[in-house]
C-alpha cells in the first residue's frame, strides 16, 4: 500500500468548539496518525486554512489573522503535529488562485449551478444573491486539493457532490492536457465517505455554530464549561427531579453519549429513565466529562498562546513546504497546458 495524501482544511473562524472537534478535527489526527502494517503512515496528511473561502460570504477581513491563529492553536492543542502535517494559509500560496483561474474553464455555470450543497447554502445564509465566488467556491475548492495532488478526500455524504467537481475537473485537465512526460498530471480524488459525529448545540435545535450562540469551545475551562452546560436544553417532560426521563430527546445525553463512559452513560440513561437522577446532577456530570476531555488541549493551548512566535513559525514553516509542492504542480500545470516558456 503507497501512501496516499489527504488535504482537509477549514475556514478561519477563530476558537473552535466540540463540534468541530467531533466533526472533523479529531477525524484529521486519527488520519494523520495512522500507520500501515510496515510502520509507515498511511496518509500524507496537509491542513489548510481556507481563508479565501471565507470571502465568498464575508468581505470582512479585519480579524482573518487572529482567526486563523486562534483555530491553527486549536489544531495544534488537538493533536496536530506540524512536524507530519504541514499547515499553511490558502492566500499565502499564490497558486491556489492561480490554479483556481485556469479551473474555472474547465466547468459550465450550468454544472456549478446544479450544485445541491451550493442551493442548500443559499438556502440557509438567506443570500439575496450570491457573489461569483460563492458560485466558484467548488471549483476553488479543486484547486486546494489538486494542487497538492490529494487522492484521497475525507467527506460526509452531504459533500459528495462537491468531490465529484473536483473528480471532473481532473478527468477534464488530463484529457484536454496530457503532460509530456507525465501523461497525467492529477490524480482523480477518491472520496472516503467518513461518518463525522455531529454534535446538536447546546439549544437542541441544529448543530453547534457560533453565530446561533450555543457552542462550548475547545478553550473552555472547566467553570464555563459548567455555565454552559446549566442552560443546555434537556427533556421537556422532564420537569421535576423525580419525573421520568427520555434520554433519547435529550440534548444533554447526546453529549454523554459522546464524552462519558460506558459505565457513566449505562447509570446517566437508568436514573434518567427511573427517575431517580435530576437534570442538574446529570449535567454537572456531563460538564466534568467532557472537561476531562478538554484538559489535556486546554494545556497545550496555554503553551502555545504564550509563544506566539512559535506558532507564526509552524505556520510559516507549513507554508514553505506547501508552496514547495503547489509550485512544482505548477510547472507541471504549465508544461501541460503549453503556457509560457516551459511549454513552448
Ligand atoms: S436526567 Fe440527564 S439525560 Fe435525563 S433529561 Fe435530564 S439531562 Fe437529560
Amino acid at each position: 500500500m503507497s501512501t496516499q495524501r489527504i488535504l482537509s482544511g477549514m475556514r478561519p473562524t477563530g476558537k473552535l468548539h466540540l463540534g468541530h472537534y467531533t466533526g472533523a478535527l479529531e477525524n484529521w489526527i486519527e488520519q494523520q496518525n495512522l500507520l500501515q502494517p510496515d510502520g509507515t503512515r498511511a496518509y500524507e496528511t496537509c491542513f489548510l486554512i481556507a481563508d479565501y473561502h471565507t470571502l465568498t460570504t464575508s468581505l470582512d477581513t479585519t480579524s482573518i489573522y487572529d482567526h486563523s491563529i486562534d483555530m491553527l492553536i486549536d489544531w495544534l492543542a488537538a493533536g496536530v503535529d506540524p512536524d507530519i502535517s504541514p499547515v499553511f494559509r490558502q492566500s499565502q500560496i499564490k497558486e491556489h488562485a492561480e490554479l483556481f483561474l485556469l479551473f474555472s474553464n474547465l466547468i459550465t455555470t450550468a454544472r456549478l449551478e446544479r450544485n445541491p450543497t451550493l442551493k442548500e447554502q443559499v438556502r440557509d445564509l438567506n443570500m439575496e444573491s450570491m457573489v461569483y465566488g460563492h458560485l466558484g467556491y467548488p471549483v476553488l475548492q479543486a484547486a486546494d486539493i489538486l494542487l497538492y495532488k490529494g487522492n484521497i478526500v475525507p467527506v460526509g455524504e452531504d459533500q459528495l457532490p462537491h468531490v465529484e467537481i473536483t473528480r471532473e475537473i481532473s478527468r477534464k485537465f488530463n484529457i484536454h492536457f496530457p503532460h509530456p512526460v507525465l501523461g497525467e498530471v492529477f490524480p482523480e480524488p477518491a472520496p472516503k465517505i467518513t461518518k463525522f459525529s455531529r454534535l446538536l448545540g447546546l439549544d437542541g435545535k441544529t448543530k453547534m455554530s457560533k453565530s446561533l450562540g450555543n457552542t462550548i469551545l475547545l478553550s473552555d475551562t472547566p467553570e464555563e464549561v459548567a455555565a454552559k452546560m446549566r442552560n443546555a436544553v434537556t427533556d421537556t417532560m422532564k420537569v421535576r427531579r423525580n419525573d421520568p426521563g427520555r434520554p433519547e430527546v435529550c440534548t444533554v445525553f447526546s453529549y454523554h453519549q459522546r464524552f462519558s463512559s460506558p459505565d457513566t452513560l449505562a447509570s446517566v440513561e437508568a436514573g434518567c429513565r427511573a427517575g431517580s437522577l435530576g437534570c442538574v446532577d446529570c449535567k454537572k456530570m456531563c460538564a466534568a466529562a467532557i472537561s476531562a476531555e478538554l484538559a489535556p488541549m486546554l494545556e497545550k493551548r496555554r503553551h502555545f498562546e504564550a509563544r506566539p512566535e512559535l506558532v507564526r513559525e509552524i505556520l510559516l514553516e507549513g507554508e514553505s513546504k506547501a508552496r514547495r509542492i503547489a509550485s512544482q504542480t505548477m510547472t507541471e500545470v504549465r508544461q501541460a497546458m503549453r503556457l509560457g516558456e516551459q511549454g513552448a
